[in-house]
C-alpha cells in the first residue's frame, strides 16, 4: 500500500494542478454549495461530476473501494486525505455525488452481488452515474418501517407502486436504492421489505422537483406507477430488506451526515464576529470557543470512527456523529445570526451573498431532519446505548 504521506502529495499535485489554495477567509466554499434556481442547481451538479471525472482519471476517486470494483483498495484513512486536501483548494463540493459515493457504493460493497459491484461501482466512482436514496416516504419517514410502496412479484419481474418523497438529487440520477414492500402478510412490518436498485429512467417513473425552505432544489418527489424492474435488481435478499437499509443508514449518518467543515464553521463565525465588530465581546468570545472546541472533537471522533477505531464499537456511533454535526451546524448559524442581528435579516437584492446569515438559518434546520431526525438519534441512543427502554409506539 502506498505510503500515506506520498499519497498526500500525490493529492496535492493533482489538486494544485488545477485548483488555487482556498482563502481561508473567503466564503467560496459556502457558496458552492447553494443554488437557488434550476440552472444553478444543474450547474452544482455539472461541476461536482467534472471533478470526479477528473479525480477518477488520476485514481482519486473511490480509493477505498476494491481494485476490481475500479477502486483503489486503500483504507479509509486515505479517502479523508482527498477531502481534506479538497478543503484547501478552490474545488467544487462534491456533495451531489454523496448519496452515491457514501450510501449506494457502502450498501453495494456490503449486500450487492458480485454482478451488482462489477456493473454498478465503476461508473459511480467516475461519476458517469449518479444515484438517489428512495426511502422516505410522505408517511414514512422516521417511522420508514411503515412504508407503503409496494413491490409485487410478476415472472422474473417485480411491479413496483407507491411514492417516495424528498429524495435528494433524485431527478440527477440515473439510479435509486429503492426500498418496498414485498410481503405485506408478513408478522412483522421488518420483514417483507425488499431494496431493489431502480433505473430512473423505467416506464412508470415520474420525479417532480420541490424547493425547500432556504430555495435549495435538490429535493424531489417520485411517483411510482407500475415500475417493472428485473429479479437481479434486488439487493441481498428478497424481504430482508431492512437490515440492508440498515447499513445504508449507518453509513449516511456517520460518514455523510457526520462530516465537521474542517473549520469552516470556525471561519463563519469568526468572520461574522469581525464584521460586527463583536470581537471584543466576552459573550460572543465565550460562544465562538464552544462552536471552536466542538468543531475540532466532532473532527477528531469522526476522524477515529471512519478510520475504524471506533468503527463497529457501537451500532449507534452514526447516530452520535449525526447527532453531534445536526446540531453544531444549527448552533452556529444561530450564533451567526446572533452576532449580525437585524444586519443579517436584511439585504441588497442585487447582492448576491447578501442574504447568507438568513439563507443558513433555514437551511441548517435540514441538518437536524436528513438521515432520521435528532429525536430519533436520541432514541436510538438511549435504547441501544444507555439501554433504556424502548419508546412507545
Ligand atoms: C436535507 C434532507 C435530505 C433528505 N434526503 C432524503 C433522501 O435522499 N432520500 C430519502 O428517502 N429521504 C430523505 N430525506 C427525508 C428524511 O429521511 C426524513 O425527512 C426524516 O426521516 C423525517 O421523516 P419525516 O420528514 O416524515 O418526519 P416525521 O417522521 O413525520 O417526523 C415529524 C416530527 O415528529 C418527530 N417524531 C417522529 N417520531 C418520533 C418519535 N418516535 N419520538 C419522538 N419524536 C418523533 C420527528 O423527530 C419530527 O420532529 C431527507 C431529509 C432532509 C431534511
Amino acid at each position: 500500500m502506498i505510503d500515506i504521506d506520498e499519497f498526500e502529495a500525490e493529492v496535492d499535485a493533482f489538486l494544485g494542478s488545477r485548483y488555487r489554495p482556498r482563502d481561508p477567509d473567503s466564503d467560496d466554499e459556502r457558496a458552492d454549495t447553494i443554488s437557488r434556481t434550476p440552472d444553478g442547481h444543474d450547474a452544482l451538479v455539472d461541476r461536482a461530476r467534472e471533478l470526479q471525472r477528473a479525480l477518477a482519471a488520476a485514481g482519486l476517486s473511490g480509493v477505498e473501494l476494491p481494485v476490481e470494483y475500479g477502486g483503489r483498495g486503500l483504507d479509509r484513512r486515505y479517502a479523508k486525505v482527498i477531502e481534506h486536501a479538497l478543503r484547501r483548494y478552490d474545488a467544487p463540493s462534491l456533495r451531489p455525488l454523496g448519496i452515491g459515493m457514501h450510501l449506494a457504493a457502502a450498501t453495494l460493497i456490503a449486500s450487492g452481488s458480485h454482478e451488482h459491484k462489477q456493473r454498478y461501482l465503476p461508473p459511480l466512482i467516475r461519476a458517469d452515474e449518479q444515484w438517489c436514496q428512495l426511502f422516505s416516504e410522505p408517511d414514512a419517514g422516521s417511522d420508514l418501517v411503515s412504508l407503503r410502496c409496494r413491490a409485487v412479484r410478476d415472472g422474473d419481474e417485480w411491479v413496483i407502486d407507491g411514492q417516495k418523497v424528498w429524495s435528494s438529487y433524485a431527478a440527477n440520477a440515473h439510479f435509486g436504492l429503492l426500498l418496498a414492500r414485498t410481503d405485506p402478510e408478513a408478522p412483522t412490518p421488518h420483514v417483507g421489505i425488499t431494496m431493489f436498485i431502480l433505473p430512473m429512467d423505467t416506464p412508470g417513473v415520474v420525479v417532480r422537483p420541490l424547493v425547500d425552505i432556504a430555495g435549495g432544489r435538490h429535493f424531489n418527489e417520485v411517483f411510482l406507477d407500475g415500475v417493472r424492474v428485473n429479479d437481479d435488481a434486488v439487493i441481498g435478499e428478497v424481504n430482508k430488506g431492512w437490515g440492508v437499509s440498515q447499513g445504508t443508514l449507518g453509513g449516511e449518518r456517520s460518514g455523510y451526515m457526520g462530516g465537521s467543515g474542517g473549520g469552516r464553521r470556525r471561519r463563519q463565525v469568526v468572520k461574522a464576529a469581525c464584521i460586527a465588530g463583536a470581537m471584543d465581546s466576552p459573550v460572543v468570545r465565550q460562544r465562538m470557543m464552544e462552536v471552536v472546541t466542538a468543531e475540532r472533537i466532532l473532527e477528531l471522533v469522526r476522524d477515529r470512527f471512519v478510520g475504524g477505531v471506533l468503527a463497529g464499537a457501537n451500532p449507534a456511533a452514526g447516530s452520535m456523529m449525526k447527532l453531534a454535526a445536526g446540531t453544531l451546524e444549527q448552533r452556529c448559524s444561530e450564533l451567526i445570526a446572533g452576532i449580525t442581528g437585524a444586519a443579517g435579516q436584511a439585504w441588497d437584492p442585487n447582492d448576491r451573498d447578501g442574504d447568507i446569515v438568513s439563507h443558513d438559518l433555514n437551511a441548517t434546520r435540514q441538518a437536524r431532519i436528513a438521515g432520521g431526525t435528532h429525536e430519533i438519534q436520541r432514541n436510538l441512543l438511549a435504547e441501544r446505548v444507555l439501554g433504556l427502554p424502548r419508546d412507545p409506539k
